[in-house]
């Protein structure tokens, strides 16, 4: 019998990192298993069934490039089917109806105004083997009967979620460990509609910094931001499948073309997982680093039109050619790319404070740097090896190495102290008269 895995998410208007995670994971076991992947958006709450809460979670989950084999399946159009079951398991006196105080009221079928309870049977402990947790067991003494259908005509999610993998044929559930406590009451829900057990693996819980649980107002959770803030698909994805799971070779930097080939479920460790913001920057790191050219230039495109800090008119996209080869290497995400470039987009450089007290305040020698390079630029020949020499030799004649000397001319020009390659920069991309008008129009505001 081949694998049937489904994502499940309830939409809450964006895709959650972790959710993303059990998307990912659920799409490497059925990948890697020959299995289908299913996926069944949990919208049984009247709130959670609106499109537009829904879109943006397909979106992402395209461009994480996640795709699946059946659905997108609406629970909330499976309405009569699980009233069906609730009728039945009120016919069979396995639930019953009960009023506003939660006492239990007569009758064998559902009614306008009342919830429905399963009746939790004493004395039972319910097992099952989790792929990631091991052997799990409860007392249903320990456990209270619980809601599944509401007075206002709907269905409990656990219910709703129960039924739907029995008639989906669902063989494994991948998800969250906070789903791990409505286990037993879905297997005995499961039990008594004669249903068979799913396979279940919960994933471990992501944490930030501070060993909490990640959250929506501390972290940034939502995949779009990342999407926003340029990260590439590929590193987020790759990212993805570190937390929990790591391959056996240690390689951890590859395409997903390849994880789906070293992919084990039973290599998931249940320790929490770490959402490290420098790591994932890192992967990012290396992604772009590693993108064709022409390829980079196309992807960093969204970022360099009207988004962008200068003009649209300005951006010169032969000048943003060169630059490309001499910033590709320096940027983490293609949002980094605007501010190493937009000095030649500007009239005037942007004027970054902490760059300029640096540089021109507490550095020393900025106007001897300054005006010992306006002095040399006016007619040395325009080429990078010369300009740097330049430089090196007017630093040299106040006793300052190239990296100092270096500085005001970096922030006279450019605006800030971290960039792109000055001196190649100067050369390739700007003309004599525009870089001394720069050094003047910052010696004049020393
Ligand atoms: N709909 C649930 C959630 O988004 C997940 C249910 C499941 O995977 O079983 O938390």
């Amino acid at each position: 019998m081949t694998h049937r895995v489904r994502f499940a998410p309830s939409p809450t208007g964006f895709l959650h990192v972790g959710s993303a995670r059990t998307a990912l994971f659920n799409w490497l076991f059925a990948r890697s298993t020959g299995g289908t992947y299913v996926l069944r958006v949990e919208d049984t709450d009247a709130e959670r069934n609106r499109p537009e809460l829904t879109e943006s979670l397909l979106a992402e989950l395209e461009w994480l490039g996640l795709d699946w084999d059946e659905g997108p399946l609406y629970q909330s159009e499976r309405r009569d089917r699980h009233r069906e079951v609730v009728e039945d398991l009120l016919g069979r006196g396995l639930a019953y109806l009960c009023d506003a105080d939660n006492a239990e009221v007569e009758g064998s079928s559902i009614t306008d105004g009342m919830a429905v309870r399963f009746r939790m049977p004493p004395g039972r402990t319910v097992e099952f083997e989790d792929i990631v947790r091991g052997g799990v067991s409860f007392s249903t003494d320990d456990l209270e009967d619980f809601v599944i259908w509401r007075s206002n005509g709907s269905p409990m999610f656990l219910l709703a979620n129960a039924v739907d993998d029995a008639d989906m044929g669902i063989t494994h559930a991948i998800r969250g460990e906070d789903l791990l406590s409505g286990v037993p009451k879905v297997l005995l829900m499961l039990d008594a509609i004669g249903a068979p057990h799913p396979t279940y693996a919960h994933l471990p819980l992501l944490v930030n910094e501070q060993r909490k649980k990640l959250s929506k107002r501390r972290d940034d959770v939502s995949i779009a931001d990342y999407r926003e803030r340029g990260y590439l698909a590929e590193a987020m994805v790759n990212y993805l499948a570190l937390l929990g799971w790591g391959p056996p070779d240690d390689v951890e930097v590859r395409p997903l073309s390849e994880i789906v080939d070293v992919f084990r479920i039973e290599d998931v460790n249940k320790a929490a997982a770490f959402f490290d913001l420098k790591k994932l920057e890192h992967i990012n790191a290396t992604y772009l680093r590693a993108l064709p050219r022409a390829e980079f230039i196309e992807r960093v495109g969204p970022w360099m039109g009207e988004a962008a800090p200068w003009p649209t008119e300005r951006f010169d996209r032969g000048v943003f050619e060169t630059m490309a080869d001499l910033i590709q290497e320096k940027l983490r995400t293609f949002s980094d790319t605007p501010r190493f470039v937009d000095f030649l987009f500007l009239d005037d450089p942007v004027d970054d404070p902490d760059s300029w007290h640096k540089a021109m305040v507490k550095g020393k020698f900025a106007a001897e740097i300054l005006d010992g390079t306006a002095a040399a630029f006016a007619d040395c020949t325009w080429d990078a090896e010369v300009l740097k020499d330049t430089v090196m030799h007017v630093g040299e004649a106040v006793g300052l190495k190239l990296g100092k000397a270096q500085a005001p001319l970096r922030v006279a020009v450019t605006g800030r102290t971290v960039g792109p390659p000055l001196f190649e920069t100067m050369a390739e991309c700007m003309d004599r008269a525009e870089v001394l008008r720069r050094i003047a129009r910052a010696r004049a505001r020393l």
